[in-house]
């Protein structure tokens, strides 16, 4: 069976938020989909995967509905459902910025440029490409020449920015993230603290893999996803290139885990044999917590 995987977002007012959390999840549900939207009072992101019928049911749906109407959906081909449930989450940001003062991107965001735009701009002399993203969607893949903030996670952005960025102010800044969501408000962001010049890739890197013209051209590895792909393919010409490294032993490798220690999480590329060795920890203090979930998975064949 066909089936799809649909990423989208929209900044647009939802009255109540809880409210239509209950009929969406609802909606979803009665369709078949699988997936994780959240909800807020300034728009609605998601990403959800089902049959080519089910997908389409619910891009026709929403498109019926005014505020969405206009909103766009990123398909990929998927072999199977990219989510194991369907939830609906009601949160205060749709992506979380942690702002003193929050950005409407309806009302100040960078300049959207299509990825034939952005990849001549980033050829330009006197311009740096922030990367939105974490660290560890960055180690995985990213452009060329990408400037890679020291963050764990997104809201930790805006500091790292003016501790770190304060003196390119003057240069032409382009910014990117998976599927442009998290761009609307960053860049706005750079807009609102004096950055001159900002651009920011429309529809994200999803979007720029898959123009026909471009073929993800200047992207190095591959594009790191929440669901359980884990990662999808972006430059789709030869030059494409291996730039994920394991954790412990430096080899190239594509393969996240999570830390086995359940109280850490932490995103580790990690090859298998390093993954038996250090019980897929991070550190000394994972490997020998009491709770490893390496250990608990494998402690037949590690009591041998
Ligand atoms: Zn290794
Ligand atoms: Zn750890």
């Amino acid at each position: 069976m066909e089936y799809q995987v649909l990423l989208y977002y929209k900044y647009v007012h939802i009255d109540d938020p809880v409210v239509f959390k209950e009929q969406h999840l609802a909606f979803c549900n009665e369709l078949g989909l699988k997936g994780r939207i959240l909800v807020a009072s300034e728009g609605l992101n998601g990403t959800v995967s089902g049959t080519k019928e089910q997908t389409q049911a619910y891009i026709d749906a929403m498109h019926q509905d005014p505020r969405f109407s206009d909103m766009v959906f990123k398909i990929e081909k998927s072999e199977s459902h990219a989510f194991k449930k369907m939830k609906v989450k009601v949160k205060k940001e749709i992506v979380h910025l942690n702002l003193e003062d929050d950005i409407n991107p309806n009302v100040m965001t960078g300049k959207r440029l299509s990825p034939k735009e952005f990849f001549e701009a980033m050829q330009e002399e006197d311009t740096i490409i922030i990367d939105a993203r974490n660290t560890y969607e960055y180690d995985l893949g990213h452009f060329k020449n990408a400037i890679r903030p020291d963050i764990e996670t997104f809201r930790e952005l805006p500091d790292w920015i003016r501790n770190n960025l304060n003196e390119y102010k003057d240069k032409k800044v382009l910014t990117y993230c998976t599927g442009g969501i998290r761009c609307e408000k960053f860049s706005g962001f750079l807009v609102k603290e004096g950055f001159k010049d900002v651009s920011q890739l429309h529809g994200g890197i999803i979007t720029y893999g898959y123009d026909p013209e471009i073929q993800g051209r200047l992207w190095d590895g591959k594009c790191y996803v929440f669901d359980e792909r884990i990662s999808v393919p972006v430059n789709r010409t030869e030059e494409a290139t291996v730039v994920g490294k394991c954790y412990h032993c430096g080899k190239p490798e594509e393969r996240y885990v999570k830390c086995g220690n359940p109280e850490c999480n932490r995103h580790l590329l990690l090859c298998e044999e390093c993954e038996h060795e250090h019980l897929r920890a991070c550190s000394k203090e994972c490997k020998e917590h009491p709770h490893n979930r390496y250990v608990k998975e494998h402690s037949a064949e590690l009591q041998v």
